[in-house]
């Protein structure tokens, strides 16, 4: 049995959303900025789809919605432009980002950063969330943005974006919010939720790879990344990519269909299979239930490396992930976990399952068997196992 429990990563293209992307490839291949049929031919299917994509997030008409090639550039163009507009011109000297976000944010924070702009990264509670107040905190008179996530790929942990945009309208400070693992998940509504910017990802939500959008509200402005032609009113240059936008258009109208599902039928069999993962003694889960997005799981088994239990599940078919860079010799921890301060020990251990909307009853009672012999196998032969200390310190809740 194939088994596929690393949706945070990426997801299976929804069929239908392939199929309304196939004929951009061989049949309709026109491109869209040119002045003949072959471009016009496609012009319908860009506007339907936008118009899907302003419906799912709730956009006003007025607002901007670009499109990019991926989340990690509209996270890099939303910090760089406000890096050139207000940073380098020495009207603002600051941004706050979350201690948790991407390595697209982060990275991106750490290079403005080298160029002179101040950066507080605000620190998680022992439950991997984020406190509103921590941002009113740390806002000043010269903070351009804050840029918080909506949801941690990690541990699901939701942020309150919603106090968190009202304390940054009461600031007159711009917030932007990377929504990737949100969208699909939970109701991303821009307009209720007072965010200046907003990132997301197709392939995320049963859409292509390679085809993100950032959401600009109206009156807010930001200097392109990219430049060179007209397209996308000149915001971010490239020839447009139609059957990505199509398939995204497609992918934004199923997931919000499928969100009521999302919420309740996937949140449940989550919900028990980490019940039943959790009568495995020894194992915790960091961030209560109801304060994270439905489908993820991030459990850890003490005394097991993270890296060896997914080899033991990839050798039985299962695809989960440890959330952690595996580079070359150095097996990292999970920077979550890190960043809770879990032990050592702990913060090697932590396991991502995340479910989909596709995923199946029989596969989870699968993975469930898998993980109890690869727990007992592995707890074996542990050098580390035996002498753990035992109970919850290290701030780690059973999960409940
Ligand atoms: N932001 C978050 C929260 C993510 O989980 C990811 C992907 O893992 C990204 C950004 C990057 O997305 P993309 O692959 O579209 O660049």
């Amino acid at each position: 049995m194939r088994v596929y429990l690393d949706n945070n990563a990426t997801t299976i293209v929804d069929p239908h959303v392939f199929e309304e992307m196939e004929p951009f490839f061989v049949q309709k291949y026109g491109n869209p900025n040119s002045l003949h049929a072959f471009a016009g031919e496609t012009h319908p299917y860009i506007k339907t789809a936008m118009e899907k994509i302003y419906a799912g997030i709730q956009a006003d008409r007025k607002d901007s919605v670009v499109i990019t090639s991926c989340a990690t550039e509209s996270n890099n163009w939303v910090l760089k432009s406000i890096y050139f507009e207000y940073i380098l011109t020495g009207k603002k000297n600051h941004i706050i980002v979350s201690e948790v976000e991407h390595p697209s944010i982060i990275a991106t924070a750490k290079f403005i950063e080298s160029q002179g702009c101040k950066v507080t990264y605000l620190p998680i509670n022992s439950e991997g969330l984020i406190e509103a107040q921590s941002v009113r905190d740390a806002i000043t008179d010269k903070t351009a943005l804050v840029s918080v996530m909506w949801a941690n790929n990690e541990t699901g942990a939701i942020f309150p974006v919603q106090e968190i945009g009202e304390i940054c309208k009461e600031h007159d400070v711009l917030f932007h919010s990377d929504a990737v693992q949100a969208i699909g998940k939970l109701p991303v509504w821009v307009q209720t939720f007072n965010v200046d910017y907003l990132t997301f990802s197709a392939h995320k939500f049963h859409g292509p790879k390679g085809v993100g959008a950032l959401y600009i509200k109206q009156g807010r402005e930001l200097i392109p990344l990219l430049h060179g032609g007209s397209q996308m009113g000149g915001l971010r240059s490239g020839t447009l990519n139609v059957a990505g936008i199509v398939g995204m258009g497609k992918a934004m109208e199923q997931a919000v269909d499928a969100l009521d599902f999302e919420m309740s039928d996937i949140r449940e069999m989550r919900d028990e299979f980490e019940d039943a993962l959790l009568e495995i003694p020894d194992t915790f889960v960091v961030t209560p239930r109801n304060r994270r997005t439905p489908n993820t799981i991030l459990i850890s088994f003490r005394g097991i490396e993270g890296e060896s239990m997914l080899w033991d599940l990839n050798q039985a078919g299962i695809g989960a992930s440890t959330g952690s860079a595996c580079a070359s010799e150095d097996l990292e921890a999970n920077s979550v976990m890190e960043a809770i301060g879990a032990d050592e020990d702990l913060a090697h251990t932590a396991i991502r399952f995340s479910l989909s909307r596709y995923t199946t009853q029989e596969e989870l009672d699968y993975t469930l068997e898998v993980v109890k012999k690869a727990v007992n196998r592995l707890r074996e032969i542990s050098s580390s196992y035996a002498y753990a200390p035992e109970g919850h310190e290290s701030g780690l809740t059973t999960g409940h």
